[in-house]
């Protein structure tokens, strides 16, 4: 008798093959596929924006086969239309400062004044990093901190003002200036700014940065990811984004997987960078190296074990298969134990570790 894992996966390679077929010079599907996804997929392939009602129709089909060959037009026009090369940015992180008057439920980056993990780099670190990082051949310094914390922090405020600064922006902008002066690129990823901050450190940096994470205002609705960080507001963050487009600042962004978003959401996030980008051409949609395809990795690396942790069954098809809900049920699982809570850090830290891993041997 044949497992069930064993016929699973001949069923997928089935409909794989008689969805899609084609090479590099062109997609056919089989006339048996359903018609509105293969309508959607040949105006995508023919050059024709997908609307946003089209992108939600694949996103929550079930039809099988529907990701594969979500997956071949994807990957056909990337190749079409940008090659196969990847390029990638050796750099310094330099976390200018950890505290952050925001509280995302998610989030292990950021501290409070009294914590004994509360660092704010002094300009002296901030050379020594960049001297050292272009000795190894680093050629972007990605300047990367809490939101505003000079709004919440008396004693922080104190600190800005012993090194001559009165906002976080302003003491960013002199990083800048000691890592130009070092031979690196600045890259800056301070959150949420307004335009004349946007416009004092255009000078001073080759690109910015901003998180979309998801255009969902549930998110910061009471028991939801962004309650306690009011500048995740996805308007202010898309407002942030379009001037600096206005700008002409080259700019990176990306959505954030695993924060209690739907599908539909993510959806709606994509189609908003991508509207973003058309107008004004400034947001390299994909490129964006941090949390978000950090996370991409996680969903495929976490599958089996992670969905275990949550109880689903083995013989669940989407156990250990990139399952579309899993870093949903992750999440939601984030709010239910101590014990639980204990083995999926344990998880993130191991795929962390994974990821960083081969990322350091490709790179060797
Ligand atoms: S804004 Fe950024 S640094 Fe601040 S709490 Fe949220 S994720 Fe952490």
């Amino acid at each position: 008798m044949k497992s069930k894992p064993a016929a699973t996966a001949r069923r997928a390679a089935w409909t794989c093959c008689s969805t899609i077929t084609g090479s590099s010079s062109g997609l056919k599907f089989s006339t048996f596929w359903r018609q509105p996804l293969r309508a959607i997929f040949r105006d995508a392939l023919d050059g024709k924006p997908i609307s946003a009602g089209q992108a939600q129709i694949v996103a929550a089909s079930t039809v099988e086969g529907t990701t594969t060959a979500l997956l071949a037009v994807a990957g056909h026009l990337r190749t079409r239309l940008k090659g196969t090369t990847v390029t990638y940015s050796p750099k310094v992180f330099l976390p200018v400062t950890n505290l952050c008057r925001d509280r995302c439920s998610y989030c292990t980056f950021r501290a409070d004044p009294d914590d004994a993990q509360a660092w704010t780099m002094q300009p002296a670190e901030i050379r020594d990093c960049c001297r050292h990082g272009r000795a190894l051949g680093c050629i972007e310094a990605l300047m990367c901190l809490g939101d505003k914390p000079e709004l919440a922090f008396r004693s922080y405020r104190q600190t800005l003002a012993e090194l001559g600064h009165r906002s976080t922006i302003s003491y960013v902008h002199q990083a800048c200036e000691i890592a130009l002066a070092e031979g690196m690129l600045p890259h800056t990823n301070a959150g949420l700014m307004s335009r004349d901050e946007m416009q004092l450190l255009k000078p001073v940096n080759a690109s910015m940065g901003l998180m979309l994470e998801n255009v969902s205002t549930r998110l910061r609705s009471k028991g939801q990811a962004h309650y306690y960080a009011p500048d995740k507001d996805p308007d202010k963050r898309l407002q942030m984004m379009r001037a600096a487009g206005e700008l002409q600042i080259p700019f990176t962004t990306g959505i954030l997987l695993g924060i209690g978003e739907t599908s539909a959401e993510v959806v709606d996030s994509l189609v908003a960078i991508r509207d973003l980008q058309r107008a004004h051409g400034h947001l390299p949609l994909g490129a964006n190296g941090h949390r978000a395809e950090e996370l991409l990795v996680l969903r495929r690396q976490l599958g089996r074990e992670a969905a275990a942790a949550l109880g689903a069954r083995e013989e669940d098809p989407r156990v250990g298969a990139a399952p579309d809900d899993l870093l949903e049920r992750v999440a939601r699982g984030f709010g239910r134990g101590q014990r639980r809570l204990d083995r999926l850090q344990q998880l993130l830290h191991e795929v962390v570790d994974v990821t960083v891993t081969s990322h350091m041997r490709r790179l060797r």
